[in-house]
């Protein structure tokens, strides 16, 4: 099983010939992709299209360099015919009731038959897949155009740390109603002062006989509407050290004392809410990793949040395969628009390319430590000028509903969630290029930017 696949792909080609017109003369894109060493198009008729066919068109690049083994090919097959058959396609938003209701049957289906939480171990309902296996899910789950998940933020962000730092208790007691559907979790870390500056939480912990009394505020917790629990930090210790006073609870989002006062979105549909504590009990079985630790459990999935496990290439290949569609309906006779498709199309390639490397590098025991911000910067910006093409073409009848606005929106949060891009620039320039800090005049070294 995974517990830190903080993956980091670091795109370090040369966009400069990439755009060099040249390759941008003809009808279609993946014509000049072919000539630098990508796939082409299909031929005419192979593969039916999603508009006239059954079955989505296959632009994702092949297998090329990648070594699969026999059990990881049928592990893929086995996927892609599973979603072919049970894929719901799109529903309704998730920051909806009925999205919300919709989306928990999903994650029931996709249970029922064990490929909710592949990489987990059988016990929890898992498939014990590896992280190669997981990879090749995700890829097969976006290409089926399954749903984005409601369970997400639990299995990402709070499963991997049950299993690092929970007890066996609280492992079979969250795990498996987490990986059926039937518990949707929400992160609550963020305070009204303390986004970017996570160890500036205020939101407080006091000892009472058993547990804890929770006070305080969070905000911007993602789909809090329509959540069960809630996961996040409390400083239980005012006089220690800033990182050190921290510790991470769980807690009933329908607990006595704790209010949760939906925020809407851009897009008008509460996906967020901010969440008040006020004198919530939370017994010691709901302190995860030990009293004081929290700083540390916290960090642990951080690093997965910037990396692979929030947003694996699928997603993106997925979207730059719809924009392709697109741009052949609409944009063919567009060079600037052609270009732009170009980009975001091998933008998706090679995050998927340097994903891969990134699963090898952690298969022979590498770590990806400060590449996941680089990461991090690469799919969100990606994000946004995919669906910013996207809408260029779609022109002056640009959609004001529909599914490329819905995720046009939520793209523009990728540079704000997960940590700041304007925090991971200042991670890598001083952890990566070592670039001087703040009025230093002299690079860092080693052991200076690992401190
Ligand atoms: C779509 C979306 C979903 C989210 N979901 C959740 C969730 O489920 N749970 C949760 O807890 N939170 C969630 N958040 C909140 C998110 O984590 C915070 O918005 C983020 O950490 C930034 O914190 P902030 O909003 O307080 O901004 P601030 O930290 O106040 O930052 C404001 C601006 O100043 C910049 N800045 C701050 N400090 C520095 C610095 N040292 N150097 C350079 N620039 C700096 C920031 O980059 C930013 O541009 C979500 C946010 C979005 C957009």
């Amino acid at each position: 099983m995974t517990t830190d696949p903080s993956g980091g792909a670091v795109f370090f080609g040369d966009p400069d010939s990439l755009r060099d017109p040249d390759y941008l003369v003809g009808p279609d894109p993946l014509d000049h992709l072919e000539g630098l060493g990508f796939p082409g198009p299909p031929p005419p008729g192979s593969v039916p299209g999603r508009r006239g066919g059954t079955a989505p068109r296959d632009t994702w690049g092949s297998d090329r360099g990648l070594d699969f083994t026999e059990r990881e090919l049928a592990f893929r097959a086995e996927a892609r015919q599973w979603l072919a058959d049970h894929s719901p396609g799109r529903l309704p938003s998730m920051d909806t009731p009925r999205g919300a209701r919709a989306h928990r049957e999903w994650e029931r289906e996709l249970a029922a038959a064990r490929w909710s939480v592949v990489a987990w171990p059988e016990a929890f309902g898992g498939r014990d897949a590896s992280l190669v296996e997981w990879v090749l899910f995700e890829e097969e789950y976006y290409r089926a155009g399954a749903p984005t998940r409601i369970a997400q933020n639990g299995i990402s962000l709070l499963a991997p740390i049950v299993f690092a730092h929970g007890t066996p208790e609280q492992q079979q007691r969250i795990l498996p109603r987490m990986a059926d559907g039937t518990d949707v979790w929400a992160q609550a870390w963020s305070e009204p002062e303390a986004g970017s500056d996570l160890a500036g939480i205020r939101s407080r912990a006091t000892r009472a006989e058993g547990g804890w009394i929770l006070n305080g505020q969070k905000i911007w917790s993602s789909r809090a509407p329509f959540a069960d629990f809630g996961f996040g930090l409390f400083r239980s210790d005012p006089d220690a050290e800033r990182h050190r006073g921290l510790t991470y609870f769980l807690f009933p989002l329908d607990a006595p004392g704790v209010t949760v006062r939906p925020i809407a979105q851009l897009d008008g549909d509460p996906g967020f809410a901010e969440i008040f504590f006020d004198d919530v009990f939370v017994p010691d079985a709901d302190v995860l990793g030990g009293v004081g630790d929290g700083w540390r459990v916290a960090m642990s999935t951080a690093g997965n949040e910037r990396g692979l496990s929030l947003r694996s290439p699928g997603r993106f290949l997925a979207a730059a395969d719809r924009l392709v569609d697109l741009w052949r309906g609409r944009g063919t006779d567009q060079p600037a628009a052609t270009e732009r498709v170009v980009d975001a199309w091998i933008g998706a390639q090679a995050y998927r390319y340097y994903t891969w490397d990134t699963v090898d590098r952690l298969r022979a025991g590498g770590d990806v430590g400060a590449h996941g911000s680089v990461n991090k910067l690469f799919w969100s910006q990606l994000d946004v000028d995919l669906h910013e093409t996207a809408l260029d073409l779609l022109g002056p009848e640009q959609e004001l509903v529909g599914p490329w606005i819905d995720d046009y929106l939520f793209a523009l949060g990728g540079p704000i969630y997960a940590g700041t891009n304007e925090i991971q620039r200042t991670i890598v320039a001083e952890r990566l290029l070592q670039l001087p800090r703040g009025d230093e005049r002299r690079p860092r070294t080693d052991r200076e930017a690992r401190a």
